[in-house]
């Protein structure tokens, strides 16, 4: 029998044959392919490059185009991100220059490209509200019906032809009640109406009566058979700044008070409430908002919320107290507030409202990763449209904002969703992660 020999490498425990010794010059092969990939990883390191493909550009349509392009991945390589966001710059398009990035989508669609394509045209409709009417009849050629958002603008041609199609397509149809629920007119009201009085043969198909589709687009049909809109308008934005811009500096939006810890402690796992935002209600993104107080504050538990919804009801002096009507979800009750770091009492120091409106769908792709906390806009669910009834009156609450909990804390995740009944004067808040 041969007589192994250990691996010349210092601190390798392994023992080899004296052939493969003499091929590897006295390593074994685990060593020797550890060793050749340090130092290919040497070699890279020494030679790689940074290579900016937007160098002297301007045009922000030709830095879109460039952003959407996957580059061939090379080692050797590393591509330099624009300085900008991708929202960024879409924010930035003239009318003419959407025009051309519609183009450019429908250019991808043609030539097989169409989930780039179709990112592209879900930013334009989400950034700027765009109307695809004239591009819609061919989207549909190809067959596509999804993202739903895309056919929120559609001729009445082409939503009589939905309308039809609805009935006959059972491979489409969850995404075609999705499409008419974004076109959401009169006569789609009337037609989702007719479906709750006489419901059509394929309803039963569905999970769900064909009037809950409504809900995705930020809509509920009333018991009269109405559109009842269920979020709030205008939608302003809310951000962070860095610390290095100063967290004083009032030119770019307006601080708000938000993330602030309260003297009143939640009633099922005993930490301390948190106001989530507390608005005047004289500020624009609340001017549709029917309030008593003067400002809207929307209080909650964040550790509860994320099992359950917490309401909160306002006393005499237009001030949040826990509402009776709460009823404690499951797992709220095994809660280790050991586990759960408290807010720092500067959480919100940072957050800016923005100086201006934004488009209303702006964040209700959440996938797309808009920045998305906001006051006012359709929610950007992360799962399913979920708007709480509310416990005094039983409609539904409608959305009034939402933060994004990343923004919040480093490592936090999931979003949450802040409600309001006017008539009942209650707030509620949901969570939702992926
Ligand atoms: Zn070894
Ligand atoms: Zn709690
Ligand atoms: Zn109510």
């Amino acid at each position: 029998m041969t007589e192994r020999i250990p691996c010349i490498r210092e601190g390798c425990p392994n023992t080899i044959l004296p052939a493969t010794a003499a091929r590897t010059g006295g390593y074994c092969m685990p060593c020797k392919q550890e060793m050749e990939r340090e130092a290919h990883q040497r070699y890279i390191e020494a030679n790689r490059r940074d290579v900016n493909l937007y160098e002297g550009m301007t045009d922000p349509v030709e830095i879109l185009k460039i952003i959407h392009t996957r580059q061939v991945h090379d080692p050797l390589i590393r591509y330099v991100a624009y300085e900008q966001s991708k929202e960024q710059v879409y924010l930035s398009l003239s009318m003419e220059q959407q025009a051309l990035m519609i183009d450019y989508a429908m250019q991808l669609i043609r030539t097989g490209a169409d989930d780039t394509g179709k990112d592209i045209l879900v930013y334009l409709v989400c950034y700027h509200d765009i109307s695809l009417s004239a591009q819609i009849p061919e989207l549909l050629e190809y067959e596509i019906y999804y993202p739903v958002i895309l056919y929120k603008s559609t001729s009445a041609e082409v939503r009589d032809q939905l309308l039809q199609q609805v009935n006959t397509d059972d491979e489409n149809r969850n995404n075609l009640l999705l499409m008419l629920a974004y076109i959401g007119d009169e006569v789609v009201v009337d037609q989702f109406q007719q479906w709750r009085q006489s419901p059509p043969r394929w309803a039963d198909q569905l999970h769900v009566a064909p009037e809950y589709y409504t809900t995705e687009a930020g809509w509920e049909l009333t018991n009269e058979g109405q559109r009842r809109d269920l979020f709030i308008t205008p939608s302003y934005s809310l951000y962070k700044v860095k610390e290095n811009e100063g967290a004083d500096a009032t030119s770019i939006g307006a601080p708000i008070s938000m993330l602030l810890t309260c003297a009143n402690n939640c009633e099922w796992c005993g930490s301390p409430l948190t106001t989530l935002i507390d608005l005047d209600v004289q500020h624009p993104a609340l001017k549709n908002v029917a309030w008593n107080s003067e400002r809207l504050q929307v209080q909650t538990c964040v550790i509860c919320s994320c099992y359950g919804v917490v309401y909160m009801e306002m006393d005499s002096a237009g001030e949040p107290f826990w509402s009776a009507h709460n009823v404690m979800p499951m797992g709220a009750d095994e809660i280790d507030l050991d586990d759960y770091a408290q807010l720092p009492p500067d959480a919100g120091r940072q957050f800016r409202i923005a100086a201006a409106p934004r488009q209303a769908f702006h964040a209700s792709e959440w996938a797309m990763e808009p920045s998305s906390s906001q006051i006012g806009g359709h929610p950007g669910w992360v799962q399913d449209a979920e708007y709480p009834n509310c416990p005094c009156c039983a409609s539904r609450m409608r959305a009034v904002g939402q933060l994004e909990w990343s923004e919040v804390e480093e490592y936090g995740d999931g979003m949450y969703y802040m409600f309001i009944c006017e008539p009942c004067q209650m707030t509620a808040v949901s969570y939702q992660q992926s």
